[in-house]
């Protein structure tokens, strides 16, 4: 019988966006299972908690039945390796991630020589997309309902409630 072959997808998720969510389901058809890694950083302040990036992480991949969500701290090799995975899969947007991707993938290969990443790159609608462009653009006022996952809006809203913003 043929071994199931597991892919872990690792990031902050910091809110998952519907970029996220496109590298996510691309894997999900390729492996029998695809663990979504969201990664506790103690050194970066992240704006949400691990428990909240995770439930968001959740219901926005609820549609793939052979996806799973769950966190780490730590060294990703070592992970994998709790998680017996041996494939990494990355994002690539624009040749700006490249440099940081090879960087990180050269890395983790000298530690873990075993352990492969495999980079999916995104779709032409997502490749301006991160994390950190949605929080700016939300923070300010602007549409990003059509960047993220209904369940990521709600908490965006929640997460930055205020009265009006004072100048
Ligand atoms: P990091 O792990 O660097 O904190 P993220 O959690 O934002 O980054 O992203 C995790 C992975 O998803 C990275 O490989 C990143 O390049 C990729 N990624 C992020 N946004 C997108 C997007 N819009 N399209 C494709 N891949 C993306």
């Amino acid at each position: 019988m043929r071994r199931s072959i597991k892919a872990v997808y690792p990031g902050s998720f910091d809110p998952i966006t519907n970029g996220h969510i496109y590298i996510a389901e691309r894997a999900a058809a390729l492996f029998d299972e695809l663990m979504v890694s969201v990664l506790l950083n103690p050194q970066k302040k992240a704006t949400f908690s691990i428990d909240d990036r995770q439930a968001m992480a959740r219901e926005a991949l609820s549609h793939l039945p052979n996806v799973k969500v769950n966190s780490f701290t730590g060294l990703l090799v070592d992970f994998l390796r709790q998680e017996h995975s041996r494939i990494i899969i990355r994002g690539l947007r624009a040749l700006s991630d490249f440099e940081y991707e090879f960087q990180l993938a050269l890395m983790n290969r000298q530690l873990a020589p075993d352990i492969e990443t495999l980079f999916i790159v995104t779709d032409a609608k997502y490749s301006y997309l991160s994390s950190s462009v949605v929080k700016e653009i939300f923070h300010f006022g602007g549409p990003v309902h059509e960047m993220v996952p209904p369940g990521v809006y709600r908490r965006l809203r929640e997460r930055f409630a205020r009265p009006t913003m004072q100048i």
